[in-house]
């Protein structure tokens, strides 16, 4: 198999490119010169997997089919796992993948290309602290599916034990950990309101960060809001916390222990460690070091999101889905005026439309950036919740066009309205 272009990692960034790619390239040149490669058949948007987590949103009606959206934008898919990239050689292999039963369901392959991206996201950072292995993650769709059905069970558990008492500790008081918190909370509330009295139980939530603050890469009036609403409803925030031993049932600090029946780490995030085999050039965190146009160290191979260190002045562009997001539209440009022997000579700047945190259902709270980068305008309440939903769309908008966003988000809004908010079989 050969392509012109392979995007490997059909996620925040890489799915809006290879969409972006395909409905320019593929209608006109047929289907072989825009391949994604994912090892996932479906794509969930990673920002909503603590709501996968919680429940609250059902990850079956949430995905997408890479294969229709490949369709569509017309562009072409692979299921396969990268194993294996030679930038000089230009190919890549990709491992066979197994079925349940052990069975061999995609053989292992080898994919050649003229022009690759490298999209792969990222997962968790332990920062070597020993047992944070056993700590539930939320770094892919099956994470949080895996953790739901083990929150229901314990959620069930609770409600039938003599102690009527749940208690989860989230280690991380960054974006993750306190959406995850803020949304627990959610799950837990509705599901009450479905209980007689005798079943109810409490739940206690722990958001432990290692930083003064909770939110330390925002500012700091997000931050106290934040603290304020999770303390509001019950979560014992605990910041200037650091973890330095977790074990099935409870965290060691500095401070003392604290115990907990669930235990998620949510406290940073690395690349995968083979990306530091593949002869590029990687820092400490197994990110591709890219230029500022999304160069990595070989020629004609980019990279881009959280797999990517990107400069962004001083600093490196943030792992967020808005730096996916604009590199996704950077890269394509930059790619089809290369197909054109052309080259694009701005380079990429990340432009910060300011952060959004989502407390709940009907509460965010967050700052956006004025027209040219400030000045900082801070949001909260249900505005912050809907310009926070608003970024979701945008990424639906990139992969399935305007009418069929509307259309989607209509149909899952009136789907909520008849089955409920929580996903509870
Ligand atoms: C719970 C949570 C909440 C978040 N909330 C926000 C938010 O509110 N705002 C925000 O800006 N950001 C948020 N983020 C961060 C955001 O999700 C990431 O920055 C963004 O998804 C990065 O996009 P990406 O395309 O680089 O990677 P991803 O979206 O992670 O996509 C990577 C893709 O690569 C595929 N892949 C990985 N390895 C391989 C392999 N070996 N072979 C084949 N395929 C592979 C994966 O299956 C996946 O589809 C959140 C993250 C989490 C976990």
């Amino acid at each position: 198999m050969h392509y012109d272009i392979v995007v490997i990692g059909g996620g925040a960034g890489g799915l809006e490119l290879a969409a972006r790619l395909g409905r320019k390239l593929g209608r006109r040149a047929g289907r072989e010169r825009v391949l994604l490669i994912d090892r996932s058949v479906f794509h969930i948007w990673k920002p909503s997997l603590h709501e996968v987590a919680a429940g609250t949103l059902d990850a079956h009606q949430e995905g997408l089919s890479y294969m229709i959206l490949a369709r569509r934008n017309h562009f072409s898919f692979t299921l396969g796992d990268l194993v294996d990239f030679d930038a000089a050689g230009r190919s890549l292999s990709l491992a066979e993948l197994l079925d349940d039963d052990g069975r061999v369901l995609v053989p292992a392959r080898t994919v050649s290309f003229t022009r690759a991206v490298l999209a792969l996201g990222s997962g968790s950072n332990h920062f070597g602290t020993p047992g944070a292995e056993s700590a539930w993650v939320l770094e892919q769709t099956a994470d949080a599916e895996r953790f739901r059905r083990h929150l229901l069970g314990a959620f069930t558990r609770a409600a039938f034990s003599e102690r009527r008492q749940l208690g989860i500790a989230i280690v991380g008081g960054g974006a993750t950990g306190v959406e995850l918190s803020a949304e627990l909370l959610e799950a837990h509330a509705v599901l009450q309101e479905g209980f007689g009295a005798e079943q109810r139980f409490r739940l206690d939530i722990t958001l432990v960060e290692a930083a003064p603050r909770i939110l330390s890469a925002l500012p700091e009036k997000i931050s106290k809001q934040a603290t304020r609403a999770l303390e509001r409803k019950g979560v014992r925030v605990l910041p200037g916390t650091a973890v330095t031993e977790v074990r099935p049932d409870r965290l060691v600090t500095a401070d003392g222990e604290i115990e907990a029946d669930i235990i998620v780490w949510a406290a940073g995030i690395k690349a995968a460690a083979t990306n530091a085999g593949y002869g590029l050039a990687t820092n400490r965190l197994n990110q591709f070091i890219v230029d500022d146009h999304l160069r990595t160290s070989a020629p004609d191979v980019y990279a881009l999101g959280d797999c990517a260190q990107c400069p962004w002045g001083e600093r490196s562009v943030p792992a967020r889905a808005q730096a996916a997001h604009q590199q996704a539209a950077y890269l394509a440009r930059a790619l089809l005026a290369a197909l054109r022997e052309r080259s694009v000579d701005k380079p990429y700047v990340y432009r910060d439309f300011g952060s959004l945190v989502s407390l709940g259902e009907k509460r965010g709270v967050g700052s956006l950036m004025g027209g040219l980068g400030g000045p900082n305008f801070f949001v909260e309440g249900l505005v912050a919740k809907l310009a926070y939903m608003s970024l979701h769309l945008d990424h639906h908008r990139a992969i399935l066009g305007i009418g069929n966003t509307l259309v989607l988000a209509l149909a899952r809004l009136l789907q909520r309205r008849v089955s409920g908010r929580l996903k509870l079989h």
